[in-house]
Protein backbone atom coordinates (compact mmCIF):
# COMPACT_ATOMS: atom_id res chain seq x y z
CA UNK A 1 0.00 0.00 0.00
CA UNK A 2 1.62 2.93 -0.88
CA UNK A 3 1.08 5.51 2.24
CA UNK A 4 1.75 2.50 4.36
CA UNK A 5 5.32 3.25 6.46
CA UNK A 6 6.27 -0.20 6.30
CA UNK A 7 5.31 -0.69 2.54
CA UNK A 8 7.97 2.24 2.20
CA UNK A 9 10.54 0.79 4.22
CA UNK A 10 10.32 -2.69 2.75
CA UNK A 11 10.30 -0.69 -0.88
CA UNK A 12 13.33 1.36 0.32
CA UNK A 13 11.88 4.57 0.50
CA UNK A 14 12.24 5.05 3.71
CA UNK A 15 15.04 4.31 5.59
CA UNK A 16 15.91 1.97 8.00
CA UNK A 17 18.27 -0.37 9.89
CA UNK A 18 17.59 -4.04 8.56
CA UNK A 19 18.62 -7.29 10.11
CA UNK A 20 16.99 -9.83 8.21
CA UNK A 21 15.39 -9.89 4.91
CA UNK A 22 14.02 -12.95 2.55
CA UNK A 23 11.19 -12.76 -0.04
CA UNK A 24 8.28 -13.06 1.85
CA UNK A 25 9.94 -11.33 5.21
CA UNK A 26 11.75 -8.16 6.30
CA UNK A 27 13.38 -7.55 9.96
CA UNK A 28 14.69 -4.06 11.00
CA UNK A 29 15.26 -1.69 14.31
CA UNK A 30 12.70 -0.32 15.76
CA UNK A 31 12.65 3.89 15.52
CA UNK A 32 11.46 3.90 19.12
CA UNK A 33 13.02 1.05 20.93
CA UNK A 34 11.75 -0.12 24.54
CA UNK A 35 15.02 -1.34 25.28
CA UNK A 36 18.85 -1.63 22.71
CA UNK A 37 18.21 -4.02 19.95
CA UNK A 38 14.29 -3.90 20.16
CA UNK A 39 13.33 -5.02 16.29
CA UNK A 40 10.34 -5.47 14.48
CA UNK A 41 9.43 -9.12 11.80
CA UNK A 42 7.34 -7.78 9.35
CA UNK A 43 5.32 -9.99 6.51
CA UNK A 44 6.03 -7.88 3.07
CA UNK A 45 2.37 -9.00 2.58
CA UNK A 46 0.38 -5.82 3.20
CA UNK A 47 -2.33 -6.26 5.81
CA UNK A 48 -3.36 -4.07 8.86
CA UNK A 49 -4.40 -6.80 10.99
CA UNK A 50 -3.36 -10.43 11.69
CA UNK A 51 -6.08 -11.99 9.75
CA UNK A 52 -5.65 -9.33 6.76
CA UNK A 53 -2.35 -11.76 6.07
CA UNK A 54 -2.63 -15.18 4.64
CA UNK A 55 -0.88 -17.99 6.58
CA UNK A 56 1.76 -18.66 4.02
CA UNK A 57 3.12 -15.16 4.11
CA UNK A 58 3.48 -15.33 7.88
CA UNK A 59 4.69 -18.75 8.16
CA UNK A 60 8.41 -17.60 8.82
CA UNK A 61 7.71 -14.06 11.03
CA UNK A 62 8.20 -16.64 14.33
CA UNK A 63 11.20 -18.73 13.52
CA UNK A 64 12.83 -15.18 12.47
CA UNK A 65 11.66 -13.46 15.73
CA UNK A 66 13.33 -16.60 17.56
CA UNK A 67 16.61 -16.42 15.20
CA UNK A 68 17.07 -12.74 16.00
CA UNK A 69 16.32 -13.28 19.96
CA UNK A 70 19.40 -16.07 19.71
CA UNK A 71 21.78 -14.45 17.39
CA UNK A 72 21.31 -11.68 19.68
CA UNK A 73 22.43 -13.42 22.51
CA UNK A 74 19.11 -13.42 24.57
CA UNK A 75 17.57 -15.32 26.79
CA UNK A 76 14.59 -13.23 27.91
CA UNK A 77 13.07 -11.38 25.82
CA UNK A 78 9.30 -10.19 24.43
CA UNK A 79 7.82 -11.25 21.10
CA UNK A 80 4.66 -8.83 20.95
CA UNK A 81 1.95 -8.28 18.19
CA UNK A 82 -0.21 -5.90 18.77
CA UNK A 83 -3.37 -6.60 16.84
CA UNK A 84 -6.13 -3.45 16.11
CA UNK A 85 -6.00 0.28 17.57
CA UNK A 86 -7.57 -0.96 20.65
CA UNK A 87 -4.60 -2.98 21.30
CA UNK A 88 -2.41 -0.26 20.88
CA UNK A 89 -1.09 -1.03 17.34
CA UNK A 90 -0.10 2.18 15.50
CA UNK A 91 0.98 1.19 12.58
CA UNK A 92 -1.35 -0.29 10.08
CA UNK A 93 0.79 -3.32 8.54
CA UNK A 94 1.32 -6.87 10.55
CA UNK A 95 4.44 -6.58 12.79
CA UNK A 96 5.74 -8.74 15.32
CA UNK A 97 8.10 -7.15 17.87
CA UNK A 98 10.96 -8.21 19.60
CA UNK A 99 12.02 -6.69 22.87
CA UNK A 100 15.03 -7.80 24.67
CA UNK A 101 14.46 -7.39 28.53
CA UNK A 102 16.92 -4.59 29.94
CA UNK A 103 19.07 -6.85 32.04
CA UNK A 104 20.10 -9.08 28.96
CA UNK A 105 20.49 -5.96 26.18
CA UNK A 106 24.62 -4.85 27.31
CA UNK A 107 26.71 -5.95 24.41
CA UNK A 108 24.14 -6.78 21.52
CA UNK A 109 26.22 -4.53 19.26
CA UNK A 110 23.26 -2.96 17.17
CA UNK A 111 21.20 -0.49 18.07
CA UNK A 112 19.41 2.83 16.43
CA UNK A 113 21.50 5.02 16.19
CA UNK A 114 21.42 8.58 17.87
CA UNK A 115 23.01 10.93 16.06
P1 LIG B 1 2.73 -0.78 17.31
O1 LIG B 1 2.33 0.14 18.43
O2 LIG B 1 1.94 -0.50 16.06
O3 LIG B 1 2.69 -2.22 17.72
O4 LIG B 1 4.24 -0.48 17.05
C1 LIG B 1 4.71 0.26 15.95
C2 LIG B 1 6.20 0.39 16.11
O5 LIG B 1 6.73 0.89 14.90
C3 LIG B 1 6.62 1.36 17.22
O6 LIG B 1 7.43 0.66 18.16
C4 LIG B 1 7.40 2.44 16.48
O7 LIG B 1 8.52 2.91 17.20
C5 LIG B 1 7.80 1.75 15.19
N1 LIG B 1 7.93 2.65 14.05
C6 LIG B 1 7.02 3.57 13.62
N2 LIG B 1 7.47 4.20 12.53
C7 LIG B 1 8.69 3.68 12.26
C8 LIG B 1 9.66 3.95 11.23
O8 LIG B 1 9.50 4.79 10.34
N3 LIG B 1 10.80 3.20 11.27
C9 LIG B 1 11.02 2.25 12.23
N4 LIG B 1 12.18 1.58 12.17
N5 LIG B 1 10.12 1.97 13.20
C10 LIG B 1 8.98 2.68 13.21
Amino acid sequence: MAACIFCRIIKGEIPSLKIFESEKTLAFLDIGPLSKGHSLVIPKYHGAKLHDVPDDQLHEVLSIAKRIAIAQGLQDYNILQNNGKIAHQQVDHVHFHVIPKPNETEGLGISWPTK
